[in-house]
C-alpha cells in the first residue's frame, strides 16, 4: 500500500482515484479543484453542494433524491445518436427506434421528461400492464411513436391498444402466451381495427448476470418454437398474418458480456428469417433491454459492470443483424431496443447527511491506578511490547485478557469501571495492530477481518429499504462517496448504517480501487458542519421497489436543470411522504388518531396530570410531527 501524503498535499485527483468517479461517472460527474463533486454537461458543470445549498434554503430536508434532467436527456440523445452512427457507418438500410420501459422508473416526472425530450427521435414507451399503458397514452404526443405492450393483456388492455392505433401510435401487442391471441383477434374484428402484432420468442442463448437466471428454456416469458408455429397457423386462419410485424427477444437485464448480446442477435435473426419465410410481414426487430450500466467502473464482464461501451453495443447489434440477414437476403428491419436501466440510472443521486459515528477506538485510556487489577497490567504489557512480528501473538493475548475480565465481571469479581478500562485497552491494542497490518506483506488469517471489525459506523439519514432496496435484496453495488471535502484525505474507514432499526439496514460492500471493499474511506466529521454522502446511479428500479420499512416514506425529490452559465434551476420538487401519508398507506386514519390523542390529553387535564396549556402544547407537537417528514429532521 502506498504511503499517503499529509493533508496539505492531498489533491482532488487522489480522491477521484479512491472513489473511482472517473470510471463510473460516464462523463456526467467530476471533481472540482475545490474538492466538490460536480454534475457535468458538455458545456457546464455545477457542484452538487451548490444544489444542496439551494435545497436547504427551500426547506427541502435530507435525504433528497436529486434528479438532473440534463443527464436524462443526454442519455436518450447518446443512445439514439449511437445507433444512428452505427447504422450510417455500416450502411444498414433501416432506422432505429428506441422505447423506454416504464417499469424501470415509473415516476411521472421521469417518464414525462423522456417523452418530451425523446420527441425529436420519436422515442416511444414500453408498457407491461394496464396502469403503464394508461400512463403511456397520456404522455406520448407524437403520432408514429411506438408503444410496445408486453405482459398479460386482457380485453380492456387490448381495447386501449387498438384505440391507440386509431390515434396514430404504432402500438404493438407482443404476444407472450398463446392465450392472448384469441382476445386480440376477437377485439380487433369487433372494433374493426387492424392490430399490430409482435411475438416474443423464448431465447435459448443464456446470458450471465444477476437478473438473467430466467433466460433460456425455463424463461417464464415468450413462446416456444412449437407455440410459435401454432400462432402463425392461427393468424393465417384468421387472415391476419400480415399483422405480425415485430419480433421481440429480450435477453435479460444488465448483460455484462458483449459476446452474449451478439449471440442473442444471431439467434433472433434465425427466428426473424424463418418467420419471414412463413409469410409474416415482419419489419421490426426488438431486442428488449439488457444494455448494462458499469456500476463499478471496472469495464469487466462482472455482473455489476460491462465489457463494452454504448458505441460497441450499437455497432455489434447493427453489424450482426446486417451480416446475418444479408445471408438470407432479407430486407433490413427497423431496430428497436427497450433500454431502461442505461437510460435512467445516471440521472438520479440519493443524497443524505451523516447523523453520528460510532468508532471502535478507546474512549479514554485508563490511567494507571495504584492497585490496578493484574489483568489490566497484563494488557498494558501487551500494548507496550507490540511489534510487527508479534502482531498475531498480541492479538491472541488481548482477546484472552479481555475475555477473562468479562468472565470475572459476570461473576461479580471485577466492577464496571475495571471492565470498561479493559475494553478500552483492548480496542487500543487492536487499533495498534491494525496500523501495523498496512506494513505487512502477508496478513495472518486471523487478522484478515480486523480492518472491517474496527471500521467506523457512519449513520446516514436514509432508509436502505426505501431508497436503495437492491443493496439489501441482491447485493447490488452503487458508487458511494462524499460530495464535498474531496481536497482532504479521507482518513476514516467506515461502513454506513441507515436509520431503520433493522440490522440489515447497512451498507458494507463498496466499490474499491481494485475490487469490492468492505469499508469506505470517509472524512472525520467536523463539529457543527453537515457531512453529505451521495449514492450515485440510482435512477433505475430503486424508487418503486422501495418499501415502507419502519414507516420511513418517500424522500424529497428535486429535479434540476443545469444551465450553460453554471447556474441551475429547480424545475420540480416533490415533498416526500409525511407521517400522516405513510400511516394512511397502512390504513390508519390520521384525523381520527389526532382526535383520540386529543381525548387522552383532555382526560389528563381533567385528572390533573397536565394543565390545559400543556395539553395545547402537546397537541401542537403531535400535529406538527404528523404532518412532517418521516426522516431525521435538523432543527432550524
Ligand atoms: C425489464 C425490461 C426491460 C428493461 O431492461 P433494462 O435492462 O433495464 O434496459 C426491457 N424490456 C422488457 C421486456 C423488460 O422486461
Amino acid at each position: 500500500m502506498n504511503r499517503k501524503p499529509s493533508d496539505s498535499t492531498w489533491t482532488p485527483q487522489q480522491s477521484a482515484d479512491v472513489y473511482g468517479i472517473d470510471h463510473w461517472g460516464n462523463d456526467y460527474f467530476g471533481l472540482s479543484d475545490q474538492g466538490l463533486v460536480t454534475a457535468k454537461t458538455l458545456t457546464t458543470q455545477v457542484p452538487l453542494m451548490d444544489i444542496v445549498q439551494g435545497m436547504t434554503e427551500r426547506d427541502l430536508q435530507m435525504p433528497v433524491l436529486l434528479r438532473i434532467e440534463n443527464i436524462l436527456d443526454a442519455q436518450i440523445y447518446r443512445l439514439n445518436n449511437a445507433f444512428r452512427d452505427a447504422i450510417k457507418k455500416l450502411d444498414y438500410q433501416a432506422t432505429y427506434r428506441g422505447v423506454y420501459p416504464i417499469k424501470v422508473n415509473q415516476q411521472a416526472q421521469v417518464v414525462e421528461e423522456i417523452a418530451d425530450f425523446g420527441k425529436r427521435f420519436k422515442h416511444g414507451l414500453e408498457v407491461g400492464s394496464k396502469p403503464e399503458m394508461i400512463a403511456a397514452l397520456s404522455t406520448l404526443t407524437e403520432p408514429g411513436s411506438l408503444i410496445i405492450c408486453n405482459g398479460y393483456k386482457d380485453q380492456e388492455f387490448v381495447e386501449l391498444g387498438l384505440q391507440a392505433v386509431k390515434l396514430g401510435f404504432l402500438c404493438f401487442f407482443v404476444i407472450e402466451t398463446p392465450a392472448e391471441l384469441p382476445i386480440i383477434i376477437e377485439r380487433s374484428k369487433q372494433l374493426n381495427i387492424e392490430p399490430l402484432i409482435g411475438v416474443r420468442v423464448k431465447m435459448t442463448s443464456k446470458v450471465s448476470g444477476h437478473w438473467n437466471s430466467t433466460s433460456g428454456d425455463r424463461s417464464v416469458f415468450g413462446l416456444s418454437t412449437s407455440q410459435l408455429i401454432q400462432l402463425v397457423d392461427r393468424l393465417k386462419e384468421a387472415d391476419m398474418l400480415h399483422c405480425l410485424q415485430l419480433l421481440h427477444c429480450h435477453l435479460g437485464s444488465q448483460i455484462p458480456n458483449i459476446r452474449e448480446i451478439r449471440g442473442g442477435v444471431v439467434e433472433a435473426c434465425r427466428y426473424y428469417a424463418d418467420l419471414c419465410g412463413e409469410g409474416a410481414a415482419l419489419s421490426y426487430i426488438d431486442f428488449g433491454g439488457g444494455l448494462a450500466v458499469d456500476y463499478t467502473g471496472a469495464q469487466s464482464n462482472d455482473s455489476q459492470s460491462r465489457n463494452y461501451n454504448l458505441e460497441e453495443y450499437c455497432t455489434d447489434i447493427v453489424d450482426t443483424l446486417k451480416n446475418t440477414l444479408d445471408e438470407y437476403d432479407i430486407k433490413h428491419p427497423t431496430i428497436v431496443t427497450e433500454s431502461g436501466r442505461a437510460t435512467v440510472a445516471y440521472s438520479s443521486i440519493l443524497i443524505f447527511n451523516i447523523l453520528d459515528v460510532t468508532k471502535f477506538e478507546p474512549i479514554e485510556l485508563p490511567k494507571i491506578g495504584d492497585d490496578e487489577h493484574q489483568l489490566l497490567q497484563d494488557m498494558r504489557e501487551v500494548l507496550a511490547c507490540l511489534t510487527l512480528q508479534k502482531a498475531q501473538e498480541c492479538y491472541n493475548d488481548a482477546h484472552f485478557y479481555r475475555d477473562e475480565i468479562r468472565e470475572l465481571f459476570k461473576r461479580g469479581q471485577v466492577d464496571l469501571r475495571t471492565r470498561s478500562a479493559a475494553e478500552n485497552l483492548f480496542l487500543e491494542i487492536l487499533q495498534q495492530i491494525n496500523k501495523n497490518l498496512e506494513l505487512m506483506e502477508h496478513i495472518p488469517v486471523d487478522l484478515e477481518g480486523l480492518k472491517e471489525s474496527l471500521a467506523d459506523i457512519y449513520y446516514g439519514n436514509f432508509s436502505l429499504f426505501q431508497s436503495l432496496p437492491d443493496i439489501w435484496a441482491i447485493d447490488q453495488l452503487f458508487p458511494i462517496m462524499p460530495i464535498h471535502r474531496l481536497d482532504e484525505e479521507p482518513k476514516r474507514n467506515a461502513i454506513i448504517a441507515d436509520i431503520t432499526c433493522d440490522c440489515d439496514g447497512k451498507i458494507d460492500k463498496f466499490i474499491g480501487q481494485q475490487d469490492v471493499s468492505s469499508t469506505l474511506p470517509l472524512h472525520e466529521l467536523k463539529d457543527g458542519e453537515e457531512y453529505y454522502v451521495g449514492v450515485f446511479l440510482v435512477g433505475a428500479y430503486q424508487e418503486t421497489l422501495g418499501d415502507l420499512h419502519n414507516l420511513f416514506g418517500d424522500t424529497n425529490v428535486v429535479s434540476v436543470r443545469l444551465n450553460d452559465d453554471s447556474s441551475f434551476d429547480f424545475v420540480k420538487e416533490i415533498h416526500g411522504d409525511t407521517i400522516a401519508d405513510v400511516l394512511s398507506y397502512v390504513e390508519y386514519e390520521p384525523k381520527e388518531m389526532a382526535l383520540r390523542y386529543r381525548n387522552t390529553a383532555e382526560r389528563a387535564v381533567k385528572e390533573g396530570r397536565i394543565t390545559a396549556r400543556e395539553r395545547q402544547h402537546m397537541l401542537k407537537t403531535y400535529n406538527a410531527s404528523m404532518h412532517g417528514y418521516t426522516y431525521f429532521e435538523r432543527d432550524e
